[in-house]
């Protein structure tokens, strides 16, 4: 349980960090609330021989509203998150989820930005980030561009950043009125990880749903949009039979994961489950 020697940057700024990402390429790791990454070099799993700390940066540790737009930095924790009225407000799903991220350790040191580069299959945020239709601004030595929620977990532990880019911020756009969020995972009893969450969201308009947006974690090795279920309660009542016969579909066409703790057929019933959780309490 002890890991490689390594050397240690304390970046001064998010350009200085790409300076010495630059400096040292692929022999070094950024370290942020190091609750992935620590554990990962105490295991071997991942050995680097620099570490550069973002952690400390005030430049990535904000919550704040930007025109029509939530935008939170990098370096928000996720007890940051569980506390910020404005979060809670643009989607109650951001404050569930983050209340539901391990233990008050993990949740005073953990980052959104931590959780998101690091794209552990079984991660809450993931899903909460798709299903709330965000864009992750990330910065490199071309400046700064950014990717779709959608289009950023590409797989088991991998994402559409380039090893040389800092994930800098999340920006969520302002649902429309009418709008009603909620999280729910079946979590591992330990680490709280989701063995499957969901994240959905109802936009209602009258008594039809003029926009849903469900997405899961845990159920695959990255998370994604369940554009089924969405497409079967688009325009209609988000009614309990309707719900029912919607989160039948979680899951088709997808290559669910079977591990110890739980097997593929388990998972996939997990998810119509939570589904249905998750899609009754934003209908509410
Ligand atoms: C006991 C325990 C229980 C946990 N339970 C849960 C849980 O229930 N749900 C859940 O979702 N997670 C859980 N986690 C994981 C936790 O949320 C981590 O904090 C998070 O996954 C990583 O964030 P971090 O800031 O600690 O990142 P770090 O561990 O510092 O870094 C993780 C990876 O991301 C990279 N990185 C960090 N910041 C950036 C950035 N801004 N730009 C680009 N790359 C970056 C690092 O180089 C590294 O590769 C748990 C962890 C532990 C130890």
């Amino acid at each position: 349980m002890i890991p490689n020697n390594f050397q240690y940057h304390r970046a001064a700024s998010v350009d200085d960090a790409l300076t010495l990402m630059a400096k040292h390429g692929m022999d070094a790791k950024l370290l942020a609330g190091g609750h992935s990454l620590l554990p990962a070099m105490k295991l071997r799993l991942n050995q680097p021989d620099v570490l550069i700390d973002i952690g400390h940066l005030k430049e990535l540790r904000y919550i704040k509203k930007e025109g029509n737009e939530l935008v939170i930095g990098a370096g928000a924790t996720h007890d940051d998150i569980a506390h910020s009225q404005m979060a809670r407000e643009t989607f109650s799903m951001l404050s569930e989820a983050a209340d539901l991220i391990g233990d008050v350790q993990v949740r005073n040191k953990g980052t959104l930005g931590g959780s998101l580069a690091h794209a552990d299959p079984a991660a809450d945020w993931p899903a909460v980030m798709i299903a709330a239709h965000a864009n992750i601004e990330v910065k490199g030595p071309q400046g700064t561009r950014t990717v779709a929620a959608d289009d950023f977990f590409t797989g088991f532990f991998s994402t559409a950043l380039a090893d040389n880019e800092i994930i800098t911020a999340i920006r969520i756009p302002e649902p429309p009125k009418g709008t009603n969020s909620s999280y729910q995972k079946f979590m591992q009893p330990a680490s709280r990880f989701a063995i499957v969450g969901c994240a959905a969201s109802i936009t209602m308009n009258g008594r039809l749903c003029s926009k849903v947006s469900v997405a899961f974690t845990g159920l695959s090795d990255a998370a994604f949009r369940a554009s089924n279920i969405e497409a079967a309660l688009f325009e209609k009542m988000p009614t309990e039979e309707n719900i029912t016969a919607a989160v039948q579909k979680a899951g088709e066409g997808v290559m669910a994961m079977s591990d110890h703790f739980a097997s593929e057929e388990y998972r996939l019933h997990l998810a119509r489950v939570f589904a249905k959780r998750a899609l009754m309490a934003a209908a509410k």
